[in-house]
């Protein structure tokens, strides 16, 4: 196969418009395509009025070593991507099923994988199926009743079912992991255009028919998926697993148990700390959601709205005068922000989007990241559990600020150190019930001070962004987990038999590297055992 990267073109082009350049390139008629494919969609908005696609792709032509011969481009070379091939190859006998606790992305992933090569998996989530879960989400959005086990973080699909399903990641992966990933979400009911485009977004409508779809493969597959099930125990004999309990009164023989528990499973954080895990804590970021209006954010990236391109996002970053940099993360064109707490007495926002991404106003969090020198050290909580500790005090003072509802302010009001008594000209657009407030009572002063600076210097990036009436939501806490649970090179903890695995374990950051790790520890399994 032949690859041109590279290739520019308007972007109200043909398919045939887009033959045309290939034949053009590789300097043949175009009769001599045997087939081509399209490796990766990105824009390049640099140029206001003249906005193009730059494509890659892979092409099949007769004579293709003679062709780049006479080409001789840089952009223009012989190769394929990676396609992903993994044989088991493992020995040992599994004496158990293998155990997943999680139906996230990487608990969902592995449980696939494992069920492919016919290991039978059984699969836990403590919350809901997914039908189950939209409901009981929905009614805490409406009447603050919360489900401790079934909410935004917990349930199927993991953290990523309410999510703006952005489904990019900045892990490389010579094995083709990430593409293989993509090609479950396709065969799954993405749209295929998710395998091209070099930021793919599926959003939360279409991630929830996705991931229920992953789940009924791995049941037709002989694995089993037990919803409402929580990992309450696990049993171990001279430094080896041999067993766990669920839901506190039932027990399961079990040797290998993979660990994709997510970054918000707090309570079992401290049930794998007594049980001896060796963790440790680690950085991540806090601060806010802030909201604009989405035609705000087309209008400076795209100079004018042209309904061929999707609704715009940004990548924006200052280095504040507190010492730390203030940075965008996990933005949403076209989203809601979403009331995404899962414990009672604590608010924590994030964001979420369907895939047409048209909802009027655009959302990204705004953070700075804390380290364990930030975290406060008290006795009656172990050091490695100190990050936990602190995202719940802010949780928590949120909350309070809030009443009991989503905190928010408008910037104008953050800069002049005064609670919100209105809003103005942007509508917040927010799942959950949510109150005028201050939010310096719900996040330390070194990020209040990075958030004024930092919003005002992306003024000069993005005119308008320091709006006074921008609306502010707290608190972004959930960023990424605040502990690592260690694993060796055979992906195993320190107790053998357990597989740490995921964002929760601090080995991926997002749905596709998590997803990716969860086909990691999948090989790691199926190296050492036999089905
Ligand atoms: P999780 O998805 O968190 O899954 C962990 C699962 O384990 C949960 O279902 C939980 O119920 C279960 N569990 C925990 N403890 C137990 C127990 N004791 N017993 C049984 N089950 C248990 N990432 C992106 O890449 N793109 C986005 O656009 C994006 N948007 C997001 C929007 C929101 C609102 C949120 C909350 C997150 C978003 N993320 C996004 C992050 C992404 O969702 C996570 O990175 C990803 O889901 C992590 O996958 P995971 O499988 O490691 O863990």
């Amino acid at each position: 196969m032949i690859q041109i990267n590279q290739l520019k073109i308007k972007i109200d082009h043909t398919m045939e418009d887009l033959k045309k350049l290939i034949a053009k390139q590789l300097k043949i008629p175009e009769t001599e395509i045997i087939e081509y494919s399209i490796l990766k969609r990105s824009i390049d908005a640099r140029k206001k009025n003249d906005i193009l696609f730059v494509y890659s792709v892979e092409v099949k032509v007769p004579e293709e070593k003679k062709i780049i011969k006479r080409i001789h481009n840089p952009n223009i070379t012989l190769g394929e991507r990676p396609k992903y091939n993994f044989k088991a190859t493992g020995e040992e006998k599994l004496n158990n099923r293998p155990v997943i606790v999680g139906t996230g992305p990487a608990g969902l992933f592995c449980g696939l994988m494992l069920a492919k090569n016919g290991y039978h998996p059984l699969i836990i989530d403590r919350g809901d199926d997914v039908s189950n879960r939209i409901k009981a989400v929905e009614q805490y959005w409406e009447t603050s009743e919360l489900n401790p086990d079934s909410n935004v973080q917990f349930g199927e699909g993991g953290a990523g079912t309410f999510s703006d399903g952005k489904l990019n990641t900045l892990v490389k992966d010579e094995y083709g992991r990430n593409l293989k990933v993509l090609e479950v979400f396709a065969e799954h009911g993405a749209p295929g255009e998710i395998l091209y485009l070099n930021k793919p977004h599926i959003g939360t409508d279409q991630l929830r028919t996705v991931v229920k779809g992953i789940r009924e493969e791995i049941i037709s597959l002989g694995g089993e998926v037990r919803f409402n099930t929580c990992l309450t125990d696990i049993f171990l004999e001279n430094g080896k697993l041999t067993g766990i309990e669920v839901n506190k009164n039932e027990r399961l023989a079990c040797s290998v148990l993979v660990m994709a528990i997510g970054h918000s499973a707090r309570d079992t954080f401290e049930l794998i700390y007594k049980k001896g895990l060796k963790l440790s804590a680690k950085s991540f970021a806090i601060g806010v959601r802030i909201e604009h209006p989405q035609f705000l954010i087309n209008q400076n990236q795209y100079g004018a709205y042209y309904p061929k391109l999707p609704a715009a996002d940004y990548k924006l970053t200052y280095n504040a005068s507190t010492g730390r940099s203030i940075y965008s993360f996990c933005m949403c064109p076209g989203g809601f922000v979403v009331n995404a707490s899962s414990e009672k007495g604590g608010i924590a926002v994030n964001g979420m989007s369907n895939h047409a991404r048209d909802e009027a106003n655009a959302n990204s969090a705004l953070i700075v990241t804390v380290t364990p020198a930030d975290f406060p050290k008290r006795a009656e909580v172990p050091e490695v559990l100190s990050g936990v500790e602190f995202q719940r005090t802010w949780e928590r003072k949120a909350y309070q600020t809030g009443k009991g509802n989503i905190p928010v302010q408008l910037f104008g009001d953050l800069l002049n150190n005064r609670p919100s008594v209105t809003i103005g000209h942007i509508e917040p657009n927010i799942k959950g019930k949510y109150q005028l407030a201050d939010l310096s009572q719900c996040l330390p002063n070194y990020i209040i001070t990075s958030l004024s600076e930092g919003i005002q210097a992306f003024d000069r990036i993005i005119p308008g962004y320091g709006d006074e009436e921008a609306v502010l939501s707290g608190v972004e806490t959930r960023t990424s987990s605040p502990i690592r649970i260690e694993r060796n090179e055979y992906y195993e903890s320190n107790i053998s038999g357990i597989y740490p695995c995921g964002e929760g374990a601090g080995y991926a950051g997002g749905i596709t590297s998590a997803a990716m790790d969860g086909i990691k520890v999948f090989e790691a399994i199926a190296k050492r055992y036999r089905v």
